[in-house]
This record gives C-alpha cells, structure tokens and sequence, in this order.
C-alpha cells in the first residue's frame, strides 16, 4: 500500500484512516493536501476517488480547475473536457438544472464538453466509469484533431 500521489509506504493506520475518510489510499501529506481543497471547493470525496481512478488509468486530470467563471471539479484540459460530479441528484430543482444547463452552454462556447457524472455511478462502478470516460476523451481527441 503506496501513496498514489507520491509512492511513499503507508502504514495501518495511515492506510484506514486515508480510506474511510477519502476512500484512496494516500500518505498524511497528501491527504491534509486534498482534504484541505476539498474543504475549500466543496469538492465530493467521488470527485477525488474519480481523480485518482483516471490518474491510475493514465490520464493527467486536474483537480478543482478554475476555468474563468468557476471551479471545475475534474477538467482534462488536453481534450477540453469538464467532468463535475452531481451529488444530489434526487434534489435536484428546476433553478439549479438550468444553472448548470446555462454553465454547460458557456463552456461549450469555449469549447469544453462538459459531463455530468452521478456521485453513486463512481460510488459502484468506478472502473466503468474511468473506461466511459476514457472512450469519450477518445472521440473528443478525433473531434479536436478534425478541426
Ligand atoms: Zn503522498
């Protein structure tokens, strides 16, 4: 059990206590690290754990990018692709759909895709997340190049 951000051995505790706060296994450094811009940005622990489950499949991300207007909770920046995670989905009302229908038109002007991915997809399929992901980067790839 390595540090994901800089390989350094973790140990029992240091392991536990990195899962059941964050659910990644990271050294006390790193962890302070996150939890600190997580307390900042409102980030969403799925936010970190998808991070950490495109960093592994080898995607160079960003976390809580700020593009201008916003903070964006995952943005690949190679692909133009934003990525926020939606943690209350089934309290979703009708001001905050088009709230985010209107950020999503704003990044598209800019030319970003913007996904939108439920917290429990990442909770229960992350792998298959990280792999749909890894195909829409995929085509945005072709897109951008065809331009
Ligand atoms: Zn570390």
């Amino acid at each position: 059990m390595t540090c994901l951000e800089c390989n350094k051995q973790l140990g029992y505790a240091n392991h536990k206590n990195a899962m059941d706060t964050l659910g990644v296994e990271l050294c006390e450094v790193h962890q302070r690290r996150i939890t600190k811009l997580m307390d900042t940005n409102a980030t969403p622990r799925e936010a970190i754990q998808l991070y950490y489950g495109l960093k592994e499949a080898g995607v160079n991300a960003m976390l809580e990018w700020w593009d201008g207007n916003k903070s964006i909770d995952i943005a690949i920046s190679r692909v133009k692709l934003n990525i926020e995670i939606d943690t209350e989905y089934d309290r979703m009302t009708h001001e905050q759909a088009i709230n985010d229908l209107e950020k999503a038109m704003h990044s598209f002007k800019n030319g970003f895709t913007t996904i939108r991915i439920p917290h429990v997809l990442i909770k229960y399929y992350l792998k298959e997340t990280v792999v749909n992901i890894l195909g829409i980067m995929e085509g945005l790839r072709v897109h951008l190049k065809a331009i």
